[in-house]
Order: structure tokens, then sequence, then C-alpha cells
């Protein structure tokens, strides 16, 4: 039957498996919370682990539930495979383990999560394998970072919390001239504002804790990306590592997944309205938002729109008034994590990327004064009175 192409907003409620057929065609997928699978004959478990047949053997090498959200990622990627993990440090620790050797070299975006930054560091110390972070704004600049052993180029664009973006374009024209992959961490953006694969970036991941859930109730990872990649990864780091997703987690996210076009929707619009508002507002410094900054054209060029998230910084700010700032809140909740219902704020320098110490946190652009917002689903003017009444106190 000949199909026209669907909407993303079509794709995140219909766009997911199409082998799995349930006996009892129910509307919402079962949750199959079982570890094994069992068999009618010897044979065919034979046939099942030499892949000469389709189908579960024991769920930490795949689970029919799971097996459905990662269908549905895929199809919203733009990918033709993908792979769920237990959160999302699980799936940006399987790739950059499944890209590097000892002694390799990676070149990251000038700026990344606070974990990922942990990871590259253990891998440093351990096994030899280095980093350099770039501004990865300019061809020759990135030539120059690039050594015999540079093995893949891993990005978060925009970058957590400085918003700062990466041109997707730039990056993989570069790393194609010179064999290397482009990894993209899409957690900030999800794949209704932004699908780095259409750009020609080799594999995408993300948090699902955040954008993709939308309800803070999950910790889970996703991998995007072609085919053979990810067989490999589901036979030797996934299943070796064994940072799996639970089938009830996957259940939740497809369940969450529904909405995302009309939340995302939601939190841009409420973002932008915030965004007005602070840059009007006298005791704000400055605010980094990806259609309102420098950056505009580039957004414009891989974005649909800004996302929910906002960094700025008050006049004369300092530790001490983004803590007060944040004290003075009652809507907005204090905490990690980003992509909720709830709007909720954070300060990096001593929460998120506290990990990083602070003379790389200095680098990478994060400073003590530095506050970022994760903009909910609420009315936006509740949300603003809540920081106008604050901003006052400080
Ligand atoms: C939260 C986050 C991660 C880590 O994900 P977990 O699900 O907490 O393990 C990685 N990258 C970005 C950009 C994040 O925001």
């Amino acid at each position: 039957m000949f199909m026209k192409k669907q909407d993303f907003r079509t794709k995140v409620i219909h766009g997911e498996a199409t082998h799995y057929k349930d006996p009892y065609n129910s509307l919402v997928p079962p949750i199959y919370q079982t570890a094994t699978f069992t068999f009618d004959t010897a044979e065919q478990v034979e046939r099942r682990f030499a892949g000469d047949e389709e189908g579960p053997i024991y769920s930490r090498l795949g689970n029919p539930t799971v097996q459905m959200l990662e269908q549905k990622m895929a199809v919203l990627e733009e990918g033709e495979a993908a792979l769920a993990f237990g959160s999302g440090m699980g799936a940006v620790s399987a790739v950059v383990l499944s890209l590097v050797n000892a002694g390799d070299h990676i070149l990251c975006s000038k700026g990344v999560y606070g974990c990922t930054f942990g990871f590259l560091n253990m891998l440093h110390e351990k096994f030899n394998v280095s980093h350099t972070f770039s501004n990865l704004t300019n061809e020759l600049e990135i030539e120059s970072q690039l050594s015999n052993y540079t093995t893949c180029i891993y990005i978060e664009t925009p970058i957590n919390p400085t918003m700062q973006l990466i041109d997707l374009a730039l990056v993989v024209k570069v790393a194609k001239k010179h064999k290397i992959k482009v990894v993209v961490d899409n957690t900030f953006s999800s794949p209704y504002l932004q699908q780095p694969l259409l750009f020609g970036c080799d594999i995408v991941l993300h948090s699902a804790t955040k954008y993709l859930c939308g309800h803070g109730d999950v910790i889970g990872g996703i991998v995007v990306s072609d085919e053979s990649y990810i067989e490999e990864l589901s036979k030797t780091v996934r299943k070796d590592i064994g940072a799996i997703m639970s089938p009830f987690d996957a259940w939740l996210l497809l369940r969450g997944l529904k909405t995302l076009a009309v939340r995302m929707d939601r939190h841009c619009e409420n973002a932008e309205e915030i965004v007005n508002k602070l840059s009007e507002h006298p005791k704000i410094e400055s605010i980094v938002y990806p259609f309102s900054s420098s950056d505009q054209q580039l957004a414009k060029k891989q974005m649909k729109q800004g996302g929910g998230l906002i960094t700025f910084s008050l006049k004369n700010g300092s530790k001490k008034t983004a803590q007060k700032l944040m004290n003075e809140l009652n809507l907005i909740k204090i905490a990690v994590s980003l992509g909720d219902a709830e709007t909720l704020i954070q300060h990096p320098a001593t929460m998120t990327h506290a990990v990083v110490g602070e003379e790389e946190r200095e680098r990478m652009g994060i400073t003590e004064n530095m506050i970022r917002l994760s903009i909910g689903l609420e009315a936006w003017e509740d949300i603003w009175n809540d920081l106008e009444h604050a901003l006052q106190k400080v």
C-alpha cells in the first residue's frame, strides 16, 4: 500500500513495531516483564543463537517491549536501528567504548555533560584514550586537532549548559574527509527539534531520562545509527557490559513519546516567553538561548525551534546571588535533570558540573554566576511570576 511519508507528529504515535503482532490486538504494547524465554525444542534455541531465526532468548540480549521502543526511536531519528540502555550514561559509555582502542584519541565539543567528562577522564587514566576539547568552529582548526589516532568526534549541541551550538554539517564535512565517526548527544533537542543523522552524523544518542520520557519517572538511554553498527553494539558492549533498559521503563518511554511533539511545542513557546521577559529585566546580565543569541543563523539551519533550556546570569552575580535567587522560588523546583513537565532550575557550577573542576569549567565557559532553567509545561505567566518575584529579592 502506498503511504505518503508521515509527519513527525504522527510518527511519535504510530511509528512503532512492525514485526511484532499482538495476539489480542492490544492498542498499547504489553510489558514483557520476563528475564528469559522458553523454547519448544533444543534445535530452536540453536537457530536463535545462530541468528537463523528471529525472536527473544534472554532479556539482556533483547526484550520485545524494549525492542518496540528501539524501533520507534530509529523511526524518529531517521536512523536504521536503535538500542536502549539503562541510562544516558550507559548509552554514552557504550558508544565511546565501541569506538576506541587503548591509545586512541577523541575530539570533543568544548563542553559536555559532567559525567561524560568523568568517563572521558576515566578512559584517559585507565586506557590512555585521550581527548581534546575544541570550539569546532572552522575546518582548519578541526583538522589541526585531529591525529592519526582520532577515531571519533563527540558533540553536544546545544552544549550543556552554555547553550552554544556546533555546526553539524561543518563537522561532518571534516570527519568524512578523515573517515572519522561523528557522535551527537541529542538530549537537549530531542528528534523533534534536531535530527543529526540527516546532517550526515553517524551516531545519535540520548539521555532518554529527559525530553523523550518527559515525565521525570525513568532513567534511560538510547543510541540510534545504521543497522550494522547497532547490531555490533548489541552483540558486544551492551550484551557484555549489560547496561540494559527494563521492560517497564521502555513501556513508560513508549507512553511518554506519544506526546513528545505536543510537549516540545509548549516547552519552546514557554521558553521564548521567558527569554523575552528575562531580556527586559534590569537584573539580568546575559541570556543564552539558541534562537535569540549570536548563533541564530546556525540555529535556523539545524534546529526547528530553540528548545526548553535557558541559561542566564545575574548582573554583578556570584555563586551566592545565584543560590539566593534559587532559594526564593516557589513554583520552580531546584533539581538537576531537565525536560520534565515541572520547571526546574539548577546551578551548573555546584550541581551538574561540580565534578568537572573549576579550571576545566572555566575553559568550558561555565561561570559561578550561571543559572540553568529547564522550562516546563506550566502556564508561562506563572513561571514568570515566580522568577520575577525571586529576582526582586536578589
Ligand atoms: C542527563 C544527561 C546525560 C546522562 O543521562 P542519564 O540518563 O542521567 O544517565 C547525558 N547527556 C546529557 C546532555 C544529559 O543531559
